[in-house]
């Protein structure tokens, strides 16, 4: 009999790439997503599957499965800054309620539970490289603190039903992670470069470009993820990429990449904007056996590939998303 594994967020970056993952590996997926921050397009070359099946739904309202479910993946949440500042309420809201609705779901059908925690719970972090056991730096009331604390009372909510309940649950913290299927107007770092270098537009470097990021490819990603998920291992996990870059050196990769001949500008750096960041990740290399494979070069260029595939309207009409007709706060 084939497992069957139930994913949130489906339709998003890591959401798309994970129904891919447990495709291959022989599983039944069932995606939701309501489609705020996620593309159809997405997953769109799965539809014709038997094995694959589409809700679309808002996990913040209760949440229905008939039959039976093994694995619940809880990917559902606005995931970049600008996102996220645009959409406080919801996310906040996927973080807490769409997390409690999902571990009732879990607990109902015996199904192990997954999280995709992040980075961000680490806040501005006075630790570095972050490992697991650092407690973290978060401005609670900052414009980032409706993701930042929607993660953290994840990972608590996430703990309470495996303590009180004896829930098999797992944690990833999940860092930085590119690849094909970002979206272009998302307002992260690299497909805003991208954009800007692909329409001709001045890199816009917030700060003085000093602050680091760490890079993971999606497909070493998804390969932690899916390990983890396997594991035993029920506290948190860091999964990213330890190479660390400054955001000021990015850009110029991204414009010896891109070719353009465009210039880096400087903006304003945005509130509470981390100014290091990168995983430690000897617990990842220990526990699961992993650590990425793919070098930024070749994981960029596959990525600047991509959105090099998109159609010119797709590219000019990157202007951000305008989510107002989903607000139902
Ligand atoms: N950033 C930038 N220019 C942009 C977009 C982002 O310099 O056009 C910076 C941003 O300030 C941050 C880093 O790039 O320091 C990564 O930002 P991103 O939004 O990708 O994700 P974060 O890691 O902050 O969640």
């Amino acid at each position: 009999m084939k497992k069957t594994v139930l994913i949130t967020g489906a339709a998003g970056f890591l959401g798309s790439h994970l129904c891919d993952k447990f495709i291959k590996e022989g599983y039944k997926v069932i995606a939701m997503d309501n489609l705020i921050t996620g593309d159809k397009r997405n997953i769109e070359h799965l539809f014709k599957l038997e094995d694959f099946e589409f809700y679309h739904h808002d996990v913040t309202t209760f949440v229905h499965v008939a039959g039976d479910v093994d694995y619940v993946l809880h990917f559902a949440s606005p995931a970049s800054p600008i996102d996220y500042l645009k959409i406080p309420i919801q996310t906040l809201k996927v973080g807490s309620l769409g997390t409690h609705n999902l571990l009732g779901l879990a607990k109902e059908k015996n199904a192990r539970f997954m999280i995709a925690s992040t980075s961000e719970v680490y806040g501005d972090p006075l630790v570095h490289p972050q490992k697991e056991t650092y407690y973290g730096n978060v401005n609670t009331i900052g414009p980032r603190g409706v993701y930042d604390e929607a993660k953290r009372f994840q990972e608590s909510i996430t703990m309470a039903y495996h303590r009180f309940h004896g829930m098999e649950t797992r944690i990833a913290r999940i860092f930085n992670t590119y690849g094909p299927r970002m979206r272009l107007n998302d307002g992260r770092v690299i497909p805003a470069f991208i954009g800007q270098a692909l329409r001709g537009e001045d890199l816009t470097v917030f700060g003085d470009g000093t602050q680091t990021r760490s890079f993971c490819y999606v497909d070493d990603q998804v390969d932690g993820l899916y390990k983890l998920l396997l594991s035993d291992y029920s506290e948190p996990i860091n999964i990213g990429n330890p190479e660390e870059i400054t955001i000021l050196d990015f850009a110029k990769e991204i414009i010896k990449l891109t070719g353009t001949e465009q210039k880096i500008v400087y903006k304003e750096l945005p509130k509470d904007d981390p100014l290091q960041r990168e995983p430690d990740i000897t617990l990842a290399r220990n526990i699961l056996g992993w650590e990425p494979k793919m070098p930024r070069d070749e994981g960029m260029k596959i990525t600047f590939e991509y959105f090099k595939s998109l159609t010119k309207e797709e590219l000019f009409k990157s202007e951000h998303k305008d989510f107002s007709k989903h607000i139902r706060s």
